[in-house]
């Protein structure tokens, strides 16, 4: 899908007025929200476009993909002349498998979707083999407990963290998870609810220190009432690009 810059600023505008009601009901401050633009469904020159609208903070759900476009937008960002808004930063979103850590890890150091002890310690010794610094990781938590396959228990979640936090090439900056699908509002809610719980939880037990801050959860469907419940870290396509 192409999608023009002017599309993709008026886009943004509405999504940052839908954000900053939301933040209003609730008395927050929407400096305290960024938002992870999710390529998966765009082309390159769409990517490019949204750098020039001001979003450098990329997500995709697939290693190839993403290691590919990360590449790319490295030649194209060289070859600029304007300053872009900020560093691109390119966020693992989906789930990763285990085969494919060494290739992430050249291409980024954000990833939302740890889920296991296993993909932990693979981080991790991988990492320390390839001498880099720590890897900015979220524990993905399967909030909604229904048929999504990825995110651990919740219940799990603060023994996992715990784990995690202790692993040196690891830096374990919160948590993330997936809104049920086609819930209702209050399911939605209840989910997002439960992960900032647990979250509360982590922190009164100083797991992950101060690095420990985000919540990555809402996507086009749910982010405002993920900003109602917490969110820092909005993960948005669709709303984009429509
Ligand atoms: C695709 C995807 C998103 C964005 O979804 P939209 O509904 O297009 O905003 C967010 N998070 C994850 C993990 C995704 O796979």
């Amino acid at each position: 899908m192409a999608v023009s810059r002017n599309k993709i600023e008026k886009n943004l505008a509405k999504i940052r007025a839908n954000i900053a009601d939301a933040c209003r009901r609730i008395g927050r401050d929407p400096k305290g929200i960024t938002i992870v633009a999710v390529t998966k469904a765009v082309d390159l020159p769409t990517v490019k476009n949204l750098l020039d609208a001001g979003l450098t903070e990329l997500g995709e759900n697939r290693v190839p993909q993403l290691i590919s476009r990360a590449a790319e937008l490295d030649a194209y960002i060289q070859r600029r002349r304007n300053p872009l808004a900020g560093p691109v930063r390119w966020h693992m979103i989906g789930h990763l498998q285990r085969n494919k850590v060494r290739g992430v890890l050249k291409a980024t150091n954000f990833i939302h979707s740890l889920d296991s002890l296993r993909l932990a310690e693979e981080l991790q010794e991988r990492a320390e083999k390839m001498d880099l610094p720590p890897i900015n990781v979220f524990l993905q938590v399967n909030c909604s407990q229904e048929s999504q396959k990825y995110g651990c228990a919740v219940g799990a979640a603060v023994h996992l963290g715990e784990l995690i936090a202790t692993l040196p090439h690891l830096r374990l900056v919160g948590l993330m998870t997936m809104g049920p699908m086609s819930a209702s509002p209050d399911k939605t809610r209840l989910s997002f609810t439960r992960l900032r719980e647990i979250f509360e939880e982590m922190r009164s037990d100083k797991i992950g220190g101060d690095n420990f801050r985000h919540l990555s959860m809402g996507m086009s469907g749910d982010y405002t009432i993920a900003v109602e419940e917490g969110a820092t870290i909005l993960r948005i396509g669709t709303a984009l690009f429509e």
